[in-house]
């Protein structure tokens, strides 16, 4: 794959849901591209915020799906939650547990001594994702916390997609523990930087690549981490929101799907006012986008979508409100 994106980097972080597979299938040109990158040579890992399934859970539920995996390349925010706090107690140090067996699982591989009851005196509290959580169970966690507990979230992820919609996720039962102790955890995953640090130094990673879907959790992650990003099309966020985003939230580089990454990645120059990508050109005007190569109708090529997001970005940082570039941002659809 000379030429090709992936070839300028050695390893690849890869985000699981809406990257890999949407639920139970797969998503479009994951397998195949995934495989070919990885018979290359490129080292891969798969980093997710999702605590309350076990690597091997993980790994299997990918082979079954035409992806390669290992439990050791799957890097869950309860094995780096557990990293992490090991390095803040004594060796052996009690930890009462909020979560799966997935997440007990974690904390008896670092070596920390399981507890139930805040009368044992645990030195931490650990939050990971569990449907069964209860009051009686947050209650335990709180009294711990009030007696100077430690409160180690695995993650702050708002909603936990189900085939229904989206559903209440870990963070939002973690603030209910924060708002009755007045205690702001500690987290472990997406968007804090150090699961992305934490899975290039377990693969042996010097120039990784995190692709993702989500703007505040992978993009927001790589980019605190000092990690070069490429987004995809494939799951939650838009053209129009990665178009209209936060500069902590943008990504390096922008795809409709993971086809991107063994293909040639066409340098993003100014020339003059216009952004350009390949044969696209787009520029900020007056008080809207100008481009040199039609309008923009809503359905647009992968090359003018990157121009236009330069285009936003720019004005944007230039000063121009984020009221007037939504306004002049239709809905987007990224055609090949
Ligand atoms: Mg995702």
């Amino acid at each position: 794959m000379p030429g090709s994106l992936i070839s300028r980097f050695d390893a690849a972080l890869f985000d699981l849901d809406g990257v890999c597979y949407l639920g139970p299938v797969p998503v479009v040109h994951a397998p195949e591209i995934i495989t070919r990158v990885v018979s290359e040579g490129v080292l891969r890992a798969y980093v997710t915020n999702n605590a309350s399934r076990t690597p091997e859970e993980v790994a299997s539920h990918l082979v079954s799906i035409g992806i390669s995996a290992t439990p050791e390349s799957i890097v869950t925010s309860a094995s780096v939650a557990c990293e992490m706090l090991s390095g803040m107690v004594p060796q052996g140090a009690r930890v009462l547990v909020i979560g799966t067996q997935a997440l007990r699982d974690e904390v008896a591989k670092v070596g920390l001594t399981m507890v139930e009851s805040s009368d044992d005196n645990p030195a931490a509290v650990i939050h990971g994702f569990t449907p069964d959580l209860n009051w009686e169970w947050m209650s335990e966690a709180a009294l711990a916390i009030r007696k100077g507990a430690i409160y180690f979230a695995t993650n702050m992820d708002r909603t936990i997609p189900r085939d229904r919609g989206l559903m209440v996720g870990n963070g939002s039962m973690v603030l209910a523990i924060a708002n009755s102790t007045g205690v702001k955890p500690y987290s472990a995953g997406k968007p804090e930087p150090e699961i992305f640090r934490i899975a290039a130094r377990r693969i042996g990673a010097e120039r990784p690549l995190a692709v993702g879907d989500n703007l505040n959790t992978d993009i927001q992650g790589a980019v605190a981490a000092g990690i070069p990003s490429l987004h995809v099309l494939t799951g939650l966020a838009t053209a129009r929101e990665v178009v209209l985003a936060v500069p902590e939230q943008r990504p390096t580089y922008l795809a409709d799907d993971m086809r991107a990454l063994v293909e040639h990645y066409p340098s993003q120059v100014w020339d003059g006012p216009w952004a350009v990508s390949g044969a696209a050109r787009v520029r900020w005007g007056q008080d809207g986008f100008v481009t040199a190569t039609g309008a923009l109708d809503g359905k647009l090529d992968l090359d003018t979508y990157r121009a236009l997001a330069r285009a936003a970005w720019q004005a944007f940082d230039e000063g121009v409100s984020s009221e007037t570039i939504a306004q002049a941002t239709p809905e987007l659809e990224v055609v090949r």
